[in-house]
């Protein structure tokens, strides 16, 4: 497990260096979604701190016990987000990957003032312009960042995006880049356990890693 980890880090590092970029200053998320609470653990204890669920009901489940236990770990949500579940994200995210939309900014907007808690706020770009994808057209993005400042209050602190499976991800992650120079964003959470050190080549701030850094017992998504 944490040879998996070692790698992943080493992998990051070098790529950091490779395009002129300070040593740490790529987030790496764990993304332990579909992988039970004792492998994260097994992760939190080799020194990892940033972890990834991509569902509200899976991380009630498994990491308010872990958080208790370990109080230093950061949880980021980067799967789709309701906006009747946007108490419950409020109360357990550090951050959030998937705005999208005006409802879920409306929601997030009044969560947070209710409970006082700030979750860093990621808006999500669908680069690929995939129907079946979430995601803010990338022609929106810049003014959808503005609304969010604008009309709801929020702070953005940087894109997200899921490049199409099928395509080389370096042009969207060209893009988004590109969106959140001109949205004023220093935020980029883009790379996955495939293309997490072309991600940092392109200026990821954040890669979202999963099977690399897990071994292959992972449960069934639920509802998938
Ligand atoms: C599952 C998931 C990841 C991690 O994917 P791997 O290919 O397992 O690294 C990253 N981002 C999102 C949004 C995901 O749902």
């Amino acid at each position: 497990m944490s040879d998996r980890l070692a790698r992943v880090r080493a992998d990051i590092a070098q790529a950091e260096r490779e395009a002129g970029r300070a040593a740490g200053s790529v987030t790496l998320i764990a993304v332990s979604k579909t992988f039970p609470a004792d492998a994260a653990e097994a992760l939190i204890d080799a020194g990892q701190t940033v972890f990834g669920e991509n569902r509200v009901q899976e991380a009630k489940a498994k990491w308010p016990a872990l958080k208790e236990r370990h109080p230093e770990v950061a949880l980021h949500l980067i799967g789709p987000l309701q906006s009747n579940k946007a108490r419950e994200a409020v109360a357990l995210f550090d951050a959030i990957h998937t705005v999208d939309r005006e409802k879920i900014a409306a929601a997030l907007s009044s969560e947070i003032a209710r409970q006082g808690r700030s979750p860093e706020l990621f808006v999500q770009v669908n680069t690929g312009e995939e129907p079946q994808k979430a995601g803010i057209p990338p022609k929106e993005a810049v003014d959808f960042v503005s609304r969010c400042r604008s009309a709801h209050g929020l702070s953005i602190a940087g894109l997200m995006c899921i490049p199409p499976v099928e395509e080389a991800p370096g042009p969207h992650f060209a893009l988004l880049r590109k969106l959140a120079e001109e949205a004023g964003v220093d935020g980029l959470s883009m790379g996955m356990s495939a293309d997490y050190a072309t991600a940092v080549a392109f200026g990821a701030t954040h890669v979202r890693v999963g099977s690399a850094l897990f071994d292959g017992r992972s449960y069934p998504e639920q509802g998938a």
